[in-house]
Parts: structure tokens; sequence; C-alpha cells
């Protein structure tokens, strides 16, 4: 158990103490407020978007008060993870919970009352029992409790979706301790809810702060399914770095998916509800240890799991409704860094939900979840924002234009069509409704198919008259056409295209169609903008990570979450200080894992040739700096630029002899890189070098003289620089 944080010795900023405790340089938007509110006792009610940073509102403050604060949290694993994180941090954190030995239970209540724990985590249910109660008077008596924590405080409400009777009694624990602050934090997006919460809790005239629901880091996108859909999750998955989620929507297609990408050396595992409870487990804690990149899952998974380092989440199938859609996407990015949300949507699997739905015996069953799956269409198919049509959905109004969704950063233009799907409607007509899309397609683009040429199809008015198109144009012509209805297509499973009242409308001129017109589909690739070394630093540092965390058995961002080692690749930090100055490195991480990274980033910047941020303090490299001149160096500048020798000379009004000297010291001094190449032909660089090896390296007049003075003094002097650096060389070795 990590010790408890050294006391401030003087009174420090609020940033201060984020910079010592979590090595964080600001306050996400609404901590600091919520923070101070806290600090003055307040009930706080605290309404974030998951991964918005509300531990730390409680976190923070409890390092600060005098006392034990008290957080009750409802999953035993989220419990293990933070407290795992707030030790790492060096901060007193423990948890008591059911999975604990007698023997750990003593040793972690003598732990809290000999004052070493400022967070003290317990499941609601414990909260209540009679000698938990009895051992929190103590807490109280002897330490003082400094606030109650809830978290999830959802869970309170029979409205919300997660409810908890145990959480109705927290109430009583208020009513023991009225002195006592109580904090309930959420990531809940009903007022309703919200409203339960200050009810049930007996929040006294609590400070709420209702955080918007924008994730600004999230960029979602709608990708249209391919037919060969498994490769194209494939190529997808090449593209993508880092951790990922693939929902589908049943265990059999969870089970063939994870199955096929291991086929494919892409390390995946299943996830589902079917699966024993010791698999799972054990395939979740591979995942958030970064054993394997992808967890294949049901939407089983992740509730109450906290990876923060989450790098995208696909849908490969259709989520339920769009407020599952936010909350399954959501669980990408905790950790504030980019990440992907990509949806992959196609028409022919409305179809089978449209099914399912229809097999439901209620009706009230049927017709909500009828309107669910339009709204998850409405969002698919749309041209707006995607974060808008979200945050809409929870009643919050978002301007759009967000930049961080493929309908803003590509804004569809909306083309009219009209033309082309009056081709493409008579060629169903011609065809006499009795083919699908692709044969549609083939007689439109004058396929030389025995299909066709059989069928004579080669005949029709409509054969080779959309060839200025591309299959997939047409194609997405079609689908939008079907969309909007305006052409219908049997669920037979032969999907034949079938008109309807709407297209003889369209092919009689009455009816205008418009199409809006996507980008090919194509993968944002965000965080391959960074340079390629920054990446490759990046993914040798989460290697480091990996082992360190391997070692203490802690999941990998316990050590530094992504954001730091990207910083840490970016910045290629040198020294303690360096690293210090970097978000996500406090003092004890500092004291931790300060040797292991700099000597990492270090080794790799020699491998690379790159340069560090400040150069280590080696002896050698601050005599270079000593020694070199101002005039070396200018003349070094206008060498690089590329400037000849007698050129250089003009320039600076100096004679090329003296040029020549300042490059031989460089060369000497191993630095700048100097091409001897470029300043003297190698066959004069030979006859120097003879000369040198024939009277000795002692005196440059002697070699001047030997060689007739056919030879300059300078080029000399670069030769026996060579000839001395080389010698040098060769006796080090
Ligand atoms: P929530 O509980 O709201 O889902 P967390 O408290 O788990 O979110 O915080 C999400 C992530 O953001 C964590 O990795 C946390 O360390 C990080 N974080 C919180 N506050 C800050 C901050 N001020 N600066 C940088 N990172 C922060
Ligand atoms: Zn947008």
């Amino acid at each position: 158990m990590s010790g408890f944080p050294p006391p401030l010795t003087q009174p420090q900023s609020l940033e201060q103490c984020l910079k010592q405790y979590f090595g964080y340089d600001t306050f996400r938007p609404g901590q600091r407020e919520i923070i101070e509110q806290v600090l003055q006792k307040r009930d706080t009610l605290i309404i974030m978007p998951t991964g918005g940073g509300k531990s730390l509102c409680f976190q923070l403050p409890a390092l600060l008060k005098p006392g034990v604060t008290v957080v009750v949290s409802p999953l035993i694993a989220l419990m293990q993870d933070q407290v795992e994180a707030l030790q790492d941090n060096g901060i007193g954190a423990t948890f008591l919970n059911s999975t604990l030995s007698p023997h750990g239970v003593r040793q972690r209540v003598s732990a809290i009352l000999e004052g070493k724990i400022k967070l003290l985590y317990v499941a609601p249910e414990r909260l209540l029992s009679p000698q938990f109660l009895e051992f929190l008077d103590r807490i109280d008596a002897e330490l003082g409790i400094s606030a109650f924590a809830i978290d999830e405080a959802h869970c309170v409400s029979e409205w919300g979706h997660d409810f908890r009777p145990e959480y109705r009694q927290l109430k009583q624990v208020r009513s023991r301790y009225p002195h006592v602050p109580a904090m309930a934090l959420t990531a809940t997006a009903t007022e309703r809810v919200r409203r339960d919460i200050v009810k049930q809790l007996a929040l006294q005239k609590p400070y709420v702060h209702v955080a918007s629901f924008y994730r600004s880091n999230l960029y979602y996108q709608v990708i249209p399914k391919e037919k060969h859909r498994f490769t194209q999750l494939l190529n997808l998955m090449r593209s993508l770095d880092g951790s990922g989620i693939i929902y589908c929507s049943s265990r059999k297609r969870v089970e063939e998916v994870a199955f096929k990408l291991q086929k494919e050396n892409i390390p995946a595992l299943p996830y589902h509800a079917g699966m024993e409870d010791y698999e799972r487990i054990e395939n979740q804690t591979r995942f958030i240890r970064d054993d394997v990149q992808i967890m294949v899952a049901t939407v089983a998974f992740g509730m109450g799991i906290d990876k923060p380092d989450v790098r995208f989440v696909i849908h490969y199938d259709l989520p339920k409704s769009l407020e599952s859609y936010y909350q399954e996407s959501g669980r990408a990015g905790r950790d504030g860094e980019a990440a992907q949300c990509l949806l992959l949507f196609s028409y022919g699997d409305v179809k089978t939900i449209e099914y399912l739905i229809e097999q439901k015996p209620d009706e009230d069953e049927r017709r909500i979840a009828r309107q669910q799956l339009r709204q998850v269409l409405d969002y698919a198919a749309s041209t707006d924002c995607r974060h808008r049509i979200q945050l809409r959905y929870f009643g919050e109004e978002f301007p759009g234009n967000c930049g961080q969704c493929d309908n803003c950063r590509h804004q569809k233009p909306l083309e009219d069509w009209t033309v082309e799907a009056m081709k493409f409607l008579s060629c169903v007509a011609r065809c006499q409704e009795r083919f699908g899309m692709n044969y549609i397609i083939d007689v439109l683009r004058g396929s030389k198919s025995k299909k066709v040429l059989d069928r004579g199809h080669d005949k029709l008015s409509t054969y080779g008259i959309g060839r200025d198109k591309t299959a997939d144009d047409w194609k997405l012509l079609a689908r939008s056409l079907l969309h909007q209805g305006l052409l219908d297509q049997t669920t037979d499973g032969y999907s034949i295209l079938k008109l309807n009242r709407h297209s003889w409308e369209v092919m009689k001129k009455q009816r205008e169609v418009k199409v809006a017109v996507p980008p090919k589909p194509q993968l944002e690739q965000q965080s391959r903008s960074l340079a390629a070394e920054v990446g490759m630093l990046f993914e040798h540092l989460r290697k480091l990570r990996k082992t360190i965390a391997d070692e203490k058995q802690v999941p990998p961002y316990v050590v530094f979450p992504d954001s730091t080692l990207q910083l840490m690749a970016r910045e290629r930090p040198a020294s303690e200080a360096d690293l210090l100055e970097i978000s996500g490195v406090g003092t004890h991480k500092l004291r931790q894992y300060g040797r292991q990274f700099l000597s990492a980033i270090n080794q790799f910047c020699e491998e690379q040739g790159l340069p560090l941020k400040s150069a280590p303090p080696k002896q050698q490299t601050i005599s270079i700096w000593d020694t070199l001149s101002e005039t070396l160096l200018k003349t070094l500048e206008l060498y690089q630029q590329g400037l000849s020798v007698d050129a250089i000379a003009d320039e600076r009004g100096l004679k090329p002899s003296t040029i020549y000297g300042h490059l031989a010291e460089l060369i000497a001094l191993n630095y700048g890189d100097i091409d001897v190449d470029r300043l003297i032909s190698p066959e004069r660089q030979q006859v120097i070098l003879n000369a040198i090896a024939t009277v000795g390296d002692d005196s440059l007049r002697q070699i001047f003289e030997y060689l007739k003075g056919d030879y300059d003094y300078g080029e000399i002097k670069i030769m026996l620089a060579m000839w001395r650096s080389q010698r040098s060389s060769e006796i080090e070795f």
C-alpha cells in the first residue's frame, strides 16, 4: 500500500496540487469550480459525460482536507482500477469489498486508522452493514470523514438504466453523519434521473454542475458496409492503432468475427454473456492489460469497464438505439485523446432487425423498438452533424459544424441525380422487376457477361446508358432510392428490386431525386498525421509501459496514460526536469519510472539519430559547445547552406585558408557532419594522406614542404584533422 501523500509544506494553488499529485497542468472544464465548492463543504451533484474527469473532483479535495473521503462505487472492478491508479500516484487509497480475505480486511482497517488512507472505496451494500457503520463511527471520531462521494449516482433512481436498491439506503448514512458533505457523480443524461438523485440522496442546496455531453475528442463516422464486409473490417483494422472494441449484435457473430480476426493474425478476443464467467473475466483482463488489442463483444461488454485508452469503437452491426450508441461508442477515448467511433451501416441489416422486431410479442415493445430503429437509421443516413444529432437526442443544443464527424469534415453536397434515377428505374422496369441491384447495374454499364447476353438484355434501350458512372455510384443511388422509399426490394432473400408508386413519379419527371454524395469511404487518420518517428517512439514507450505494468500487475494506463506517452514521444525529454514538465508526470511517477523512460527515449534517439529536447549534460557535449566559437558557427552555417570554401570566404571577407582552418577544426571536434569529399577531390586527398603517412603528422609545415607547395595549407589542415580523428577512433575501439 502506498503511503500518505507528503504533507504540503506551504500553501499551494489548486493547480500546483493538481500537478503534484496527478501530474496534470490544467483543470478540465468545471473541475476547478466543483473542487472549490467541495472544499467549502457544499453538497454537489456532478453530471459529466464518461471521460469528463469526474473522479478528480472528489480525489483532489480528499487529499486537501483532513480525514477520510468515503467513496461509494457499485462495481468492484472499477474500485480496484481507481485504487491502483491512485496508489501509483503515491496517494493513500484502499478499498474494502467482498473479495478480500479477513486478513486483508484487518490490514486495511489498521492502515486507515493509522491515518495512511485518504480515500476509502466501498460497495454500497457493505457501507450499510452494522459492523461497517461502527467502523465509520470510529473513523468519524478519530480522523473525521471529509466527504461521501457517491459514484454512478444514477443507480439510486428507478428511472435510470441501472437501478440498485442498495443505493436507496445511502440516505440513512447521510442522516447518521449530517455534518459530512456528499458528492453525487454520474454520466446520466436525463433530467428526471438528476432530480431523483437530489431527492434520494437528500442533497442540501447542492452545487450542480452539468457538463456538455459533447465529446470533442471522438470522431464519428458512418461507413457503408461493403459486400465483403469482413474484408472491409479487416482493412479497417489494419489501418487503426491502439486498443479497440468491435460491437456485434449477436453472440454468434462475436464468436465468428473474433475467430476470423485471429486467423488473420489480429489479436482479438470474444466477449459475450453466453461465455463462462472465468473466460469472460480473463478476456477482459487481457484486453485491459493490452495483451490483446481487440475485443469483439456484444453490448454485454462495457458496463463498468473503465479502460481509458480505447482508441476506437466499431459497430459492426447497428446499435439498438441512439442512446445505446452514445454510451457504447462513448467507451472510446475516455482519456480525452483522439479516438474514432465508426458505424458500419448496411440497409441489408435493417431488414434483419425489422424481422426480429416483428417477432416481439408485445405491441408496445414493437412500437418502441421500431421508433428506436428509425432514429438510428436517420442518424446513419443523415448529412447533418453526427454529434449534433446525438446531443439533440439528449435535449442538448449543439451548433454542429464540429469538425469531428464525417459530415462536418466533408460536407456531403446534395446532388441532383434525377436523370440518373430515371435511368436506373427505367432499367428496373425494362428488366421487368425480376432482378437485384447488381444485375441492373450490369445492364446499365453495358456488361458483356453471359447472363446479360443470354437474356438479350444488351438489346434493351437502357443497356450501356450508365457507363459514365461507376458501379459504386450506381449502388449509392440505388441505396438512396431504397432509403428514400422511391424503390422497393423484396425481403425473400433475393432482394429483387420492385417499382412503387413513387418510382413512377420519378420516371415521369414529377419528382426530383437528391442524393447526398459522400466522399469515398476512407478512414480519418488522425494519429497518422504525427511524424513517423514520433509514432515509432510512442510504440517503443508503449512496450516499456507494458513491461512495467506486467511486472506490477496493473493495467498499462495506470503507469502512464497514452497522452503522456504521446507527449514524451513528441518532446523527447532528456532530463528529469524535462520529464516533469510533461502532463501526466507528477513527482511520484517521476521517482518510480523517470529513469526507465528517460533511458528508453535516450536510447531510441541515439539509434535513430534524433536530437533530444535538451542535450543531456554529457561532458563531451558541453565541451563542444564551449569550443565552438561564433566564427566557426558562422562558417558552418554557410557550409551547411551548400556554399563552397571560396564562396564562404567571399561572403565572410576572409581568406579561403582560414575557412579551411574552421572546417578542419569542426572535423577535429567531430561536429557538423563535414563532408571532406565536397571540399577536396579524392585524388588530392590520397596524395595528402600519403604525405602525412610519410613525414608524420606533427608539423603542418613539413607536410606542406614535402608536397612542394602544390597543396594549400587549408587542404592539408583538413586532411590532418581527418587523419587525427580517424586515428583517435582507432585507438578507442
Ligand atoms: P469519468 O469518471 O468522468 O469517466 P475519469 O475521472 O475516469 O472520468 O477521467 C478520465 C480521464 O481523464 C482519466 O484518465 C483522468 O486521469 C483524466 N483526467 C482527469 N482530469 C484531468 C485533467 N485535469 N487533465 C488531464 N487529464 C485528466
Ligand atoms: Zn459534426
